[in-house]
Protein backbone atom coordinates (compact mmCIF):
# COMPACT_ATOMS: atom_id res chain seq x y z
CA UNK A 1 0.00 0.00 0.00
CA UNK A 2 2.70 2.56 1.28
CA UNK A 3 4.87 1.52 -2.13
CA UNK A 4 1.35 2.36 -4.54
CA UNK A 5 0.91 5.20 -2.20
CA UNK A 6 4.44 6.70 -2.65
CA UNK A 7 4.15 5.92 -7.05
CA UNK A 8 1.05 7.82 -7.29
CA UNK A 9 2.92 10.82 -5.62
CA UNK A 10 6.00 10.50 -7.82
CA UNK A 11 3.82 9.99 -10.69
CA UNK A 12 2.48 13.66 -9.47
CA UNK A 13 5.73 15.17 -8.29
CA UNK A 14 7.78 14.51 -11.71
CA UNK A 15 6.70 14.79 -14.96
CA UNK A 16 5.78 11.62 -16.75
CA UNK A 17 8.59 12.48 -19.35
CA UNK A 18 11.75 10.68 -17.09
CA UNK A 19 9.27 7.38 -16.50
CA UNK A 20 9.52 7.04 -20.11
CA UNK A 21 12.79 4.62 -20.78
CA UNK A 22 12.29 0.83 -20.21
CA UNK A 23 12.60 -1.49 -21.62
CA UNK A 24 14.18 -5.55 -21.84
CA UNK A 25 17.92 -4.64 -22.34
CA UNK A 26 19.88 -2.05 -20.64
CA UNK A 27 17.02 -0.53 -18.76
CA UNK A 28 15.44 -4.19 -18.47
CA UNK A 29 13.54 -5.83 -15.50
CA UNK A 30 16.23 -6.05 -12.91
CA UNK A 31 16.48 -1.97 -12.81
CA UNK A 32 13.19 -1.38 -13.30
CA UNK A 33 12.32 -0.82 -9.75
CA UNK A 34 15.08 2.01 -10.18
CA UNK A 35 12.45 4.23 -11.27
CA UNK A 36 9.19 2.38 -10.43
CA UNK A 37 9.03 1.40 -6.90
CA UNK A 38 6.11 -0.75 -7.29
CA UNK A 39 8.09 -3.07 -9.45
CA UNK A 40 9.80 -3.84 -5.95
CA UNK A 41 6.57 -4.66 -4.14
CA UNK A 42 5.08 -8.01 -2.89
CA UNK A 43 2.67 -9.08 -4.88
CA UNK A 44 4.44 -8.49 -8.43
CA UNK A 45 4.31 -10.57 -11.64
CA UNK A 46 4.81 -13.13 -13.49
CA UNK A 47 5.51 -15.67 -10.82
CA UNK A 48 6.72 -19.49 -11.17
CA UNK A 49 3.86 -21.65 -10.16
CA UNK A 50 5.24 -24.33 -8.38
CA UNK A 51 1.77 -27.05 -9.14
CA UNK A 52 2.16 -29.04 -6.01
CA UNK A 53 2.00 -26.05 -4.01
CA UNK A 54 -1.59 -24.75 -5.11
CA UNK A 55 -4.69 -24.78 -3.39
CA UNK A 56 -7.62 -26.27 -4.79
CA UNK A 57 -10.56 -23.75 -4.96
CA UNK A 58 -13.76 -24.24 -6.63
CA UNK A 59 -14.66 -21.57 -9.37
CA UNK A 60 -17.52 -20.68 -11.63
CA UNK A 61 -16.95 -21.26 -15.18
CA UNK A 62 -15.81 -18.47 -17.42
CA UNK A 63 -18.80 -16.50 -19.16
CA UNK A 64 -17.39 -14.63 -22.53
CA UNK A 65 -19.74 -12.46 -24.44
CA UNK A 66 -21.45 -13.10 -27.75
CA UNK A 67 -19.65 -10.89 -29.26
CA UNK A 68 -16.31 -12.83 -28.63
CA UNK A 69 -18.08 -15.01 -31.88
CA UNK A 70 -18.02 -11.82 -34.36
CA UNK A 71 -14.99 -10.54 -36.11
CA UNK A 72 -14.34 -7.12 -35.31
CA UNK A 73 -11.50 -4.76 -36.05
CA UNK A 74 -8.62 -4.45 -33.95
CA UNK A 75 -5.88 -2.03 -34.06
CA UNK A 76 -2.76 -3.44 -33.82
CA UNK A 77 -0.06 -0.92 -32.50
CA UNK A 78 3.78 -1.34 -31.83
CA UNK A 79 3.67 0.45 -28.60
CA UNK A 80 7.96 -0.26 -27.99
CA UNK A 81 7.24 -3.30 -25.66
CA UNK A 82 4.87 -5.21 -27.31
CA UNK A 83 2.16 -5.45 -30.11
CA UNK A 84 -0.83 -4.37 -28.27
CA UNK A 85 -4.35 -4.89 -29.65
CA UNK A 86 -7.28 -2.63 -28.80
CA UNK A 87 -10.41 -2.20 -30.47
CA UNK A 88 -12.35 0.97 -31.37
CA UNK A 89 -15.77 0.76 -29.88
CA UNK A 90 -18.72 2.29 -32.08
CA UNK A 91 -21.69 4.05 -31.06
CA UNK A 92 -20.16 3.85 -27.73
CA UNK A 93 -20.87 -0.02 -27.31
CA UNK A 94 -19.54 -2.31 -24.98
CA UNK A 95 -17.84 -5.48 -26.49
CA UNK A 96 -15.86 -8.12 -25.24
CA UNK A 97 -17.33 -8.78 -21.44
CA UNK A 98 -16.10 -11.83 -19.13
CA UNK A 99 -17.98 -12.32 -15.96
CA UNK A 100 -17.54 -15.69 -13.56
CA UNK A 101 -14.22 -17.53 -13.04
CA UNK A 102 -14.62 -16.11 -9.45
CA UNK A 103 -13.99 -12.29 -10.74
CA UNK A 104 -16.49 -10.00 -8.88
CA UNK A 105 -18.62 -8.58 -11.92
CA UNK A 106 -18.67 -8.03 -15.31
CA UNK A 107 -14.98 -7.18 -17.13
CA UNK A 108 -14.35 -5.20 -20.40
CA UNK A 109 -11.99 -5.96 -22.63
CA UNK A 110 -8.56 -3.46 -22.77
CA UNK A 111 -6.02 -5.41 -24.87
CA UNK A 112 -4.53 -7.99 -26.09
CA UNK A 113 -0.73 -8.42 -26.64
CA UNK A 114 1.78 -10.60 -26.49
CA UNK A 115 5.10 -11.55 -24.48
CA UNK A 116 8.03 -13.82 -26.50
CA UNK A 117 11.70 -14.72 -26.06
CA UNK A 118 14.56 -15.22 -28.21
CA UNK A 119 14.11 -19.04 -28.52
CA UNK A 120 11.22 -22.10 -28.59
CA UNK A 121 12.16 -22.30 -24.58
CA UNK A 122 11.91 -19.01 -23.18
CA UNK A 123 9.30 -16.14 -23.65
CA UNK A 124 6.46 -16.94 -21.43
CA UNK A 125 6.32 -14.46 -18.09
CA UNK A 126 4.84 -17.17 -16.11
CA UNK A 127 6.30 -20.08 -15.71
CA UNK A 128 4.98 -24.02 -14.61
CA UNK A 129 7.33 -25.69 -12.50
CA UNK A 130 10.00 -23.68 -13.61
CA UNK A 131 8.90 -24.46 -17.32
CA UNK A 132 8.83 -21.56 -19.67
CA UNK A 133 7.37 -21.78 -22.78
CA UNK A 134 7.82 -19.84 -26.05
CA UNK A 135 5.56 -16.96 -25.12
CA UNK A 136 2.32 -16.03 -23.28
CA UNK A 137 -0.97 -14.25 -24.45
CA UNK A 138 -2.25 -11.74 -21.70
CA UNK A 139 -5.94 -10.22 -21.98
CA UNK A 140 -6.43 -7.42 -20.25
CA UNK A 141 -9.81 -6.60 -18.56
CA UNK A 142 -11.53 -3.56 -16.11
CA UNK A 143 -14.54 -3.93 -13.72
CA UNK A 144 -15.50 0.45 -14.66
CA UNK A 145 -17.32 0.27 -11.64
CA UNK A 146 -14.46 -1.39 -9.10
CA UNK A 147 -11.73 -0.16 -11.35
CA UNK A 148 -10.33 -3.86 -10.80
CA UNK A 149 -7.94 -4.87 -13.27
CA UNK A 150 -8.11 -8.77 -14.35
CA UNK A 151 -5.42 -9.86 -16.39
CA UNK A 152 -5.53 -13.47 -18.54
CA UNK A 153 -2.86 -15.07 -19.51
CA UNK A 154 -2.49 -18.29 -22.06
CA UNK A 155 0.78 -20.08 -22.98
CA UNK A 156 2.18 -19.80 -26.33
CA UNK A 157 3.49 -23.17 -27.46
CA UNK A 158 6.46 -23.64 -30.40
CA UNK A 159 5.55 -26.20 -32.54
CA UNK A 160 9.11 -27.30 -31.86
CA UNK A 161 8.54 -28.26 -28.54
CA UNK A 162 9.11 -31.78 -27.55
CA UNK A 163 5.84 -31.41 -25.64
CA UNK A 164 4.11 -30.91 -28.87
CA UNK A 165 1.96 -34.44 -28.80
CA UNK A 166 1.04 -34.15 -25.33
CA UNK A 167 -0.45 -30.94 -25.77
CA UNK A 168 -2.18 -31.89 -28.88
CA UNK A 169 -3.60 -35.16 -26.94
CA UNK A 170 -4.39 -33.40 -23.87
CA UNK A 171 -5.87 -30.53 -25.56
CA UNK A 172 -8.93 -29.69 -28.27
CA UNK A 173 -6.78 -26.97 -30.11
CA UNK A 174 -9.05 -26.29 -33.25
CA UNK A 175 -7.29 -25.14 -36.62
CA UNK A 176 -10.17 -22.08 -36.59
CA UNK A 177 -7.74 -20.68 -33.67
CA UNK A 178 -4.05 -21.45 -35.54
CA UNK A 179 -5.35 -19.81 -38.57
CA UNK A 180 -6.79 -16.84 -36.97
CA UNK A 181 -3.06 -16.56 -35.27
CA UNK A 182 -1.46 -16.99 -39.03
CA UNK A 183 -3.54 -14.09 -40.15
CA UNK A 184 -2.99 -11.89 -36.84
CA UNK A 185 1.18 -12.95 -37.60
CA UNK A 186 0.86 -12.00 -41.23
CA UNK A 187 -0.47 -8.34 -40.03
CA UNK A 188 1.55 -7.59 -37.09
CA UNK A 189 4.84 -8.97 -38.07
CA UNK A 190 5.11 -5.72 -40.73
CA UNK A 191 4.87 -3.32 -37.25
CA UNK A 192 8.66 -2.73 -37.01
CA UNK A 193 8.99 0.49 -35.55
CA UNK A 194 7.39 2.02 -32.48
CA UNK A 195 4.00 3.70 -32.66
CA UNK A 196 3.13 2.53 -36.27
CA UNK A 197 -0.01 0.66 -36.43
CA UNK A 198 -2.88 -0.84 -38.23
CA UNK A 199 -5.90 -2.34 -38.71
CA UNK A 200 -6.83 -5.89 -38.63
CA UNK A 201 -10.09 -7.28 -38.22
CA UNK A 202 -10.05 -10.44 -35.53
CA UNK A 203 -12.17 -13.05 -34.00
CA UNK A 204 -11.06 -12.99 -30.61
CA UNK A 205 -13.08 -16.37 -29.41
CA UNK A 206 -11.29 -17.93 -32.72
CA UNK A 207 -7.32 -16.44 -31.28
CA UNK A 208 -8.29 -17.81 -27.33
CA UNK A 209 -9.48 -21.28 -28.62
CA UNK A 210 -11.98 -23.09 -26.42
CA UNK A 211 -9.85 -24.69 -23.34
CA UNK A 212 -10.95 -22.79 -20.21
CA UNK A 213 -11.89 -25.39 -17.83
CA UNK A 214 -8.22 -25.30 -16.26
CA UNK A 215 -6.86 -22.81 -14.52
CA UNK A 216 -4.24 -20.98 -11.62
CA UNK A 217 -5.29 -17.87 -9.81
CA UNK A 218 -3.49 -15.23 -8.06
CA UNK A 219 -2.95 -11.98 -7.19
CA UNK A 220 0.10 -10.09 -8.46
CA UNK A 221 0.40 -6.76 -10.85
CA UNK A 222 1.36 -5.26 -14.19
CA UNK A 223 4.21 -7.26 -15.66
CA UNK A 224 5.95 -3.89 -17.16
CA UNK A 225 6.37 -0.33 -15.65
CA UNK A 226 4.69 0.85 -13.29
CA UNK A 227 4.08 -2.81 -11.80
CA UNK A 228 0.65 -1.58 -10.68
CA UNK A 229 -0.61 -4.30 -8.09
CA UNK A 230 -4.09 -5.54 -7.30
CA UNK A 231 -4.23 -7.48 -10.53
CA UNK A 232 -6.48 -10.84 -10.80
CA UNK A 233 -4.69 -13.08 -12.78
CA UNK A 234 -5.93 -16.20 -14.67
CA UNK A 235 -3.27 -18.45 -15.70
CA UNK A 236 -4.65 -20.92 -17.89
CA UNK A 237 -3.33 -24.56 -18.07
CA UNK A 238 -4.18 -25.10 -22.04
CA UNK A 239 -1.31 -23.62 -24.10
CA UNK A 240 -2.30 -22.55 -27.87
CA UNK A 241 0.37 -23.97 -30.52
CA UNK A 242 2.70 -21.93 -32.41
CA UNK A 243 5.11 -22.69 -35.75
CA UNK A 244 8.93 -21.18 -34.99
CA UNK A 245 8.08 -19.39 -38.40
CA UNK A 246 5.51 -17.11 -36.44
CA UNK A 247 7.73 -16.83 -33.35
CA UNK A 248 10.47 -15.79 -35.69
CA UNK A 249 8.64 -12.68 -37.53
CA UNK A 250 8.48 -11.17 -33.91
CA UNK A 251 11.83 -12.00 -32.97
CA UNK A 252 13.36 -11.17 -36.66
CA UNK A 253 10.91 -8.02 -36.97
CA UNK A 254 9.49 -7.02 -34.06
CA UNK A 255 12.19 -7.34 -30.88
CA UNK A 256 14.33 -10.36 -29.81
CA UNK A 257 12.42 -10.64 -26.43
CA UNK A 258 10.29 -9.09 -23.95
CA UNK A 259 9.03 -11.12 -21.01
CA UNK A 260 10.02 -10.29 -17.01
CA UNK A 261 10.73 -13.49 -15.34
CA UNK A 262 9.09 -14.37 -12.13
CA UNK A 263 9.12 -13.04 -9.21
CA UNK A 264 9.35 -13.96 -5.49
CA UNK A 265 5.54 -14.93 -4.11
CA UNK A 266 6.13 -13.92 -0.89
CA UNK A 267 3.62 -14.36 1.44
CA UNK A 268 0.94 -14.86 -1.47
CA UNK A 269 -1.40 -18.24 -2.72
CA UNK A 270 -2.00 -19.68 -5.99
CA UNK A 271 -5.22 -21.39 -6.32
CA UNK A 272 -6.35 -23.79 -8.67
CA UNK A 273 -9.83 -24.51 -10.51
CA UNK A 274 -9.19 -28.20 -11.21
CA UNK A 275 -9.22 -31.19 -8.05
CA UNK A 276 -6.09 -33.17 -9.30
CA UNK A 277 -2.86 -31.94 -9.00
CA UNK A 278 -0.66 -35.04 -8.81
CA UNK A 279 2.64 -33.81 -9.19
CA UNK A 280 5.21 -33.49 -6.22
CA UNK A 281 8.65 -33.49 -6.74
CA UNK A 282 11.78 -33.39 -4.42
CA UNK A 283 12.33 -29.73 -5.25
CA UNK A 284 9.04 -28.85 -3.84
CA UNK A 285 10.25 -30.17 -0.38
CA UNK A 286 11.04 -26.85 1.27
CA UNK A 287 9.14 -24.43 -0.60
CA UNK A 288 5.47 -25.24 0.12
CA UNK A 289 5.71 -24.95 3.95
CA UNK A 290 2.30 -22.91 3.99
CA UNK A 291 0.55 -24.56 1.22
CA UNK A 292 1.08 -28.13 3.49
CA UNK A 293 -0.29 -26.75 6.29
CA UNK A 294 -3.15 -25.68 4.31
CA UNK A 295 -3.76 -28.73 2.67
CA UNK A 296 -3.79 -30.35 6.38
CA UNK A 297 -6.14 -27.86 7.49
CA UNK A 298 -8.48 -28.28 4.63
CA UNK A 299 -8.47 -31.88 4.65
CA UNK A 300 -7.47 -31.31 1.34
CA UNK A 301 -4.82 -33.88 1.43
CA UNK A 302 -6.85 -36.86 -0.09
CA UNK A 303 -6.56 -34.95 -3.16
CA UNK A 304 -3.00 -36.29 -3.64
CA UNK A 305 -2.57 -39.35 -4.57
CA UNK A 306 -1.35 -42.17 -2.78
CA UNK A 307 2.29 -42.18 -2.96
CA UNK A 308 2.49 -38.32 -2.19
CA UNK A 309 0.60 -38.95 0.55
CA UNK A 310 3.45 -40.51 3.31
CA UNK A 311 5.20 -37.95 2.00
CA UNK A 312 3.50 -35.06 2.72
CA UNK A 313 3.15 -36.85 5.93
CA UNK A 314 6.47 -37.28 7.01
CA UNK A 315 7.15 -34.04 5.92
CA UNK A 316 4.13 -32.83 7.89
CA UNK A 317 5.55 -34.52 11.10
CA UNK A 318 8.63 -33.19 10.83
CA UNK A 319 7.74 -29.78 10.04
CA UNK A 320 4.63 -28.95 12.69
CA UNK A 321 3.56 -29.25 16.21
CA UNK A 322 1.12 -31.38 16.73
CA UNK A 323 -0.63 -28.50 18.20
CA UNK A 324 0.10 -26.30 14.58
CA UNK A 325 -2.09 -28.47 12.37
CA UNK A 326 -4.79 -27.93 14.29
CA UNK A 327 -5.13 -24.28 14.59
ZN1 LIG B 1 1.65 -8.55 -20.58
Amino acid sequence: MYVQLFTELYLITFPLSIFAIWNYGEFGPDVWDDEYPSCAGHYQSPINIRTACTIYQSFEPFHFSQDYNVSHNFTLLNNGHSILARYSPENNETLFQVTGGGLNGTFDFLNFHLHWGQNYKSGSEHQINSKKYAGEIHIVYVNRRTRQLAAIAIFMQSNRSIDLNETKNTYQIENTTLNEWKRYFSTARTLQYSNISIVLSLNLAKLMGNNFNEFWRYQGSLTTPPCTENIIWTVFKAPIIFTENELNSFRKNIFIEDYRGPQLLYNRTVYRNFVNETKLSISDYNCCLKDLKNYTNNFSIRQVNTNNFLFILVYVMENFSFLDLFL
